[in-house]
């Protein structure tokens, strides 16, 4: 049975006019965000910002991971338009530091590595001091894939493993641990000046020395920054909650992150991988 959520977990943020003023930005360049497609709890507070992930490669996931809240549908259109979207956006959003994801694109040759480039190029024409962040998919372990992200030289390129290894057949179960670790470790390879980034949820039924293994394999891997959050499941169709992680132990996970040597650790309930990523960036 799905445990109660505990205090520390009731979001206290109002709606505020900035909120309204990026719906109205995002409505009007037709672009959606991770923020309301995954529905995450942090949105009032980072549209209340002005900061915002963007979502490309359209609204619907090839995948079906037991924790996300992207739809799996049929993948839409490639928009030829959209990375001149984005860079507007970010104009209009006065961003310093962009971030963008996509959904998965198992059905395209390249996954939808092309379209991450070009959106990176477009963002660097009309934003030429913003810093461009990418969450990218595993591109099912294509180099060639990765390479075009990597060749359009994004500031940091983040992939998250989300779990422990031995969750990945319930949580991920057409993604692989080492795929994603070997992911990481190429980026390095490629070009060791892009600063690489991964994430995990919590609450998933992992057990801490689990937790402090994916962090040594990240590690191995050259990963600088981590994200630690609490999993908080979509629906009760999705992966259920495990375990409240207690902002203590989220403490606890920072400390050994910054132990095993990451430049930069961001833990806690609502730490997501975009969570305050401008902040996250400027801290290395
Ligand atoms: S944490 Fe990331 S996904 Fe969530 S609202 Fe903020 S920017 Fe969007």
């Amino acid at each position: 049975m799905e445990q109660r959520k505990p205090e520390w977990l009731k979001i206290k943020v109002q709606a505020n006019d900035e909120k309204n003023d990026v719906e109205r930005i995002l409505g009007k360049l037709a672009l959606p965000t991770v923020c309301k497609e995954a529905r995450c709890p942090n949105l009032m507070e980072c549209y209340g910002r002005r900061t915002a992930t963007f979502l490309i490669l359209g609204r619907n996931c090839t995948r079906n991971c037991q924790f996300c809240n992207i739809q799996n549908g049929p993948p839409e259109p490639l928009a030829p338009d959209e990375p001149q979207r984005v860079a507007q956006a970010v104009v209009t959003l006065k961003l310093d530091h962009v971030v963008v994801t996509s959904v998965t694109r198992d059905d395209l040759p390249d996954g939808g590595a092309g379209q991450f480039a070009a959106v990176i190029a477009a963002i660097r024409r009309l934003n030429p001091d913003a810093t461009v962040e990418v969450l990218i998919p595993d591109f099912q372990g294509e180099r060639t894939a990765l390479q075009k992200v990597v060749a359009a030289k994004p500031d940091v390129l983040n992939h998250n493993v989300e779990t422990v290894p031995r969750l990945y057949p319930t949580v991920r179960p057409e993604a692989d641990y080492h795929r994603s670790l070997t992911l990481l470790a190429r980026v390095k390879e490629d070009n060791p000046q892009i600063l690489t980034k991964s994430g995990v949820m919590v609450g998933l039924g992992e057990t801490e020395d689990e937790l402090i293994a994916v962090m040594k394999d990240l590690r191995t891997a050259g990963c600088e920054a981590l994200t630690i959050g609490q999993y908080l499941a979509p629906s009760r169709y999705h992966h259920r909650v495990v375990a409240y992680i207690t902002p203590e132990q989220f403490k606890r996970y920072e400390i050994l992150g910054r132990e095993l040597g990451f430049r930069h650790v961001a833990s806690g309930p609502f730490v997501r991988s975009s969570y305050r990523a401008a902040e996250a960036f400027s801290a290395f």
